[in-house]
């Protein structure tokens, strides 16, 4: 089978991979399909990439942000005129149904618009002296080079929030796409450059995480480093980052609980969970994994939602009609895998699924079952760990405070989701519940760019991407302009 091959794009130039090797981007829906070979990069590649980011930034800083963030509007109108082609690549890439893909998408274009407007906002302050004709503000500065290092849950979704704020701020980027979604970063990164973004501005380099993302991390040119991933990888970014100071965005794990009370609109919930649960076949950060059900409404809740998800059409997500595609790749079956035989160990009661599927079309690829367990105690690992697959954990609960505690009692804390017609609950759940998102009668997943995002606990590190991701991509100057034309000494010649 013949398929393209794709370069780093490195100071303007798209060049391969300086050992030559490639790696292949492979349909996880039909093994036969490859999308195409992309480098394999490793340190070398890196340091011709941040170098080449530390060129532009000279001049990249001194273009006025509300022309950088000119270019970033271009993105977003030639985003919606590729906005097909480019879900079809993602779907062929990573799997998720078109509907899903082209939200994607869609989630890059309202990213550009909104990331647009600040290029004439960037807000500073100003505030008064404590000395006479005197002027004191604070600025935002850009970082200078940063890296990027993205999943691939969110191919094209992520990279924006991570390359256009730290564009309309000023800073010059290195992105390392995830290995199995590469052709996504290209797409968005390659509109960046149609739509005018000089050389050096953005460089890409592919290859595997160990390799050019370590090399990424350890550079002493990078001033700062945004991931989002895995918590595990994560703990391990920001360690080493901490070597040369660098500041660092974790956006990692989740483990996200939907609350169920006896007085919710049943099918609403239904709906929501279905969404939340097999949505990108689990495969979300926010996605539903554990379900928590009042024992008023559990049997019958119970009841209607395996018989709605043994009935989802599981499939290559190229055709309109399938609604759940495959797992990304065969290390995610096997985490799925493990997780059904650790919930089985631990009690839990399979109802549906439990599996991967192989038989017929199915085997071109990595297809996994539905996968439902009821009997689910809090303190189970299936109740505790994120999976990240179509396995979903349903346990049962007295009291409101008890769901509360219940939902708080894991390491994560990224998204929540509260069913209720109980305007008291639904405020003092938004109060209490340890999440950096909480959702009152809506599914676990479903953010808009132009609010923060991000989790607590081991989900993240306190940074917020969407609205709060110019603060990380920026830092502040204090600037002080003494117009007295004499030394004036603060703290000491105006003390009484
Ligand atoms: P990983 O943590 O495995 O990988 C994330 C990125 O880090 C990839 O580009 C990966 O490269 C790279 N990487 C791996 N090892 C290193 C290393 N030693 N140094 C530097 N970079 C490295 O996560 P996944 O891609 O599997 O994504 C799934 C995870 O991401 C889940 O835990 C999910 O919850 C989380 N996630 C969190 C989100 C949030 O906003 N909170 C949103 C989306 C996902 P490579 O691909 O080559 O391994």
């Amino acid at each position: 089978m013949t398929y393209p091959t794709y370069h780093n794009l490195i100071g303007g130039e798209w060049l391969p991979a300086a050992s030559g090797k490639t790696i292949l981007n492979v349909n996880p829906a039909d093994h036969d399909d490859i999308v195409g070979a992309f480098p394999s990069s490793d340190a070398e590649d890196v340091n011709a990439a941040v170098a080449a980011a530390k060129k532009a930034f000279a001049t990249w800083r001194l273009v006025p942000a509300p022309k950088r963030a000119e270019i970033l509007l271009r993105v977003g109108i030639l985003l919606q005129q590729r906005k097909e082609q480019y879900a079809r690549d993602m779907t062929r890439e990573m799997g998720k149904v078109l509907a899903e893909t082209r939200g994607d998408v869609q989630e890059a274009i309202d990213e550009a618009f909104y990331v647009a407007g600040e290029g004439r906002r960037l807000f500073g302050q100003t505030t008064p002296s404590e000395l006479q004709n005197k002027f004191a503000m604070s600025i935002r500065m850009p970082v200078g080079v940063v890296g990027l290092i993205t999943p691939w849950n969110f191919p094209m979704a992520i990279p924006s929030w991570k390359l256009f704020p730290a564009l309309v701020s000023g800073n010059t980027c290195v992105i390392k796409p995830a290995t199995d979604t590469p052709i996504s970063v290209y797409n968005l990164v390659q509109t960046l450059v149609d739509a005018g973004l000089p050389p050096g501005v953005v460089n890409i380099v592919s290859g595997s995480g160990s390799g050019a993302g370590n090399a990424l991390v350890e550079h002493p040119d990078v001033r700062a480093i945004s991931f989002t991933g895995s918590s595990e990888v994560g703990s391990h970014v920001a360690q080493r980052a901490a070597a040369t100071f660098k500041p660092v965005s974790l956006e990692m794990g989740g483990k996200n609980a939907q609350i169920v009370l006896d007085d919710a609109n049943l099918e609403l919930a239904l709906d929501g969970a279905l969404w939340g649960s097999f949505g990108t076949t689990g495969q979300r950060c926010t996605a539903t994994s554990r379900i928590l059900l009042q024992k008023g409404i559990a049997a019958k809740f119970t009841e209607r939602f395996v018989q709605r998800a043994e009935v989802l059409k599981v499939g290559n997500g190229l055709d309109e009609s399938i609604e759940v595609g495959p797992q990304v790749n065969a290390g995610q079956i096997e985490t799925s895998n493990k997780y059904v035989e650790i919930a089985l160990a631990e009690g839990a009661k399979l109802l549906l699924g439990g599996g991967p599927l192989t038989d017929g079309d199915y085997a071109k690829g990595t297809f996994f079952a539905p996968t439902i367990f009821s009997g689910v105690t809090p303190a189970m690992r299936i109740a505790r760990e994120e999976v990240f697959g179509p396995v979903i954990s349903l346990l049962e609960f007295d009291t409101f405070e008890q769901a509360i505690e219940i939902a708080n009692s894991i390491d994560y804390g990224l998204s929540t989701a509260l069913y209720t017609k109980d305007v008291n609950r639904a405020f003092a759940a938004i109060r209490d519940l340890e999440a950096g998102i909480t959702y009152i009668n809506a599914p676990t997943i479903g953010a808009e760019v132009h609010l923060p995002f991000g989790g607590v606990k081991h989900t993240g590190n306190g940074h917020r991407e969407g609205n709060g991701a110019i603060d990380f991509f920026t830092t502040w100057k204090a600037v002080y302009v003494d117009y007295s034309d004499k030394l004036q000494r603060a703290q000491i010649d105006n003390a009484e």
